[in-house]
């Protein structure tokens, strides 16, 4: 069976597709793409569509085989399943008060991203963001200068493929990308299949993932604030504000909606994604560096922003090191164990529960 027709009948129908976006980027010209549908955004393929094997065995959907990619990426099998081969793993922030406030949790993967930049190891950054012009959507952006990376800063709530924006790359170039787990491990897959699109990312950063939201939720909370579906969104923030931060939504009538972070997590058991129910990845294992919010009462009662931040690779550890030492970042050595214990609800929801879930979904 041609890899289209298997992704379409096995994995969009039976609603397993997580949206990363991979096989609308490898397919041959013009003959797939990206559409919003009532299961969030998929790939919709035409009849002369063409794709490679390694789309296959990449499909987050389908299920990626992690102890095999763990043996090819890392050349073993990590010695804790929370959270995955571990290189060095520390809490604190970005040391530049703006970048700190500007970021959904301490701003280190924003203060990370602008030093690869700067340091010409990467040409541009594959980032999320609520769009400009359609703000009610979001979608993935390459930033090339510091303004921009900082314009893309905060977490995205709701489903982007990601991986998309490989056919976008420029030959040549070298990118960082910010990706949710499945997305993280999809890559790997293409990049250890010689994938050359996928081998231009030569860092791969990313959020710990719990749950993503339906796009739904958005107008679901605007109307349960008596706000008309016809009145546009012009700006929509999910993290805005000092740590954890708020929802905030500005309106074209001139409406403005905010809700804590602790409120609008009652969004998540009418809107939770199919894809964060079957993920059994939180930790972004397959990244160079993951990062969480720091979720202690220590770090709460002191606010402004702190992260659990998780070097994977040695070549991050050194950028981290780097910027450590120029005082761009302020970061403690953390122990393992202890970090994840702040995350301990969604390594259970994810690990234990991910296993349960697909299960009984098999
Ligand atoms: C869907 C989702 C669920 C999460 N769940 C948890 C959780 O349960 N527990 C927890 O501790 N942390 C969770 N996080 C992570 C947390 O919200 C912060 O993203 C993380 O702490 C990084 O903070 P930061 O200040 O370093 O990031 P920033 O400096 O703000 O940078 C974040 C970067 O990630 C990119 N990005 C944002 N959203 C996405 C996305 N959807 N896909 C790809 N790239 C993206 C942005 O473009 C930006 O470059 C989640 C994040 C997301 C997106």
């Amino acid at each position: 069976m041609v890899v289209s027709s298997k992704l379409k009948s096995q994995v969009i129908d039976g609603g397993l597709c997580t949206g990363c976006g991979a096989c609308v980027a490898l397919a041959n010209e013009g003959t797939a793409r990206i559409i919003a549908s009532a299961e969030g955004v998929i790939p919709e393929f035409s009849k002369d569509c063409e794709l490679p094997e390694l789309v296959w065995l990449a499909c987050p959907g389908k299920g990626v085989d992690y102890p095999q990619l763990y043996q090819n990426h890392f050349g073993r099998l990590p010695t804790d399943w929370r959270v995955g081969h571990i290189d060095h793993l520390w809490t604190g922030h970005a040391s530049d008060p703006a970048i700190r406030r500007a970021g959904a949790s301490g701003g280190v993967t924003t203060a990370v991203l602008i030093h690869l930049l700067e340091t010409a190891r990467i040409d541009g950054a594959v980032l999320a963001r609520q769009c400009i012009t359609m703000p009610e959507q979001a979608s993935w952006f390459i930033a090339r200068t510091r303004e921009e990376i900082v314009a893309c800063a905060q977490s995205v709530y709701v489903p982007i493929a990601m991986l998309e924006a490989l056919r976008a790359l420029i030959p040549g170039e070298r990118y960082a990308m910010t990706c949710v787990p499945e997305q993280s491990a999809a890559l790997r897959v293409l990049q250890h299949g010689g994938e050359a699109r996928a081998r231009q990312i030569e860092y791969v950063l990313g959020p710990y993932t719990g749950t993503a939201l339906d796009q739904r939720a958005i107008r679901s909370l605007l109307r349960a604030n008596k706000v008309a579906d016809d009145d546009p969104i012009t700006s929509l923030k999910w993290r805005a504000g000092e740590w954890p931060g708020y929802l905030e939504i500005l309106t074209g009538s001139g409406r403005e909606v905010r809700s804590k972070k602790v409120y609008y997590n009652f969004l998540i058991p009418f809107f939770i994604t199919q894809t964060s129910l079957q993920s059994m990845d939180f930790a972004n294992e397959f990244t160079d560096l993951s990062v969480g919010d720091a979720w202690s009462p220590k770090f709460e009662k002191l606010g402004q922003g702190f992260s659990v931040v998780a070097s994977r690779s040695a070549r991050m550890t050194e950028v981290i090191n780097e910027l450590m030492e120029k005082r761009l970042l302020t970061l403690e050595q953390a122990d393992v164990l202890e970090a994840s214990g702040m995350h301990g609800h969604m390594i259970d929801f994810k690990k234990r529960g991910g296993y349960l879930r697909n299960q009984w979904r098999r």
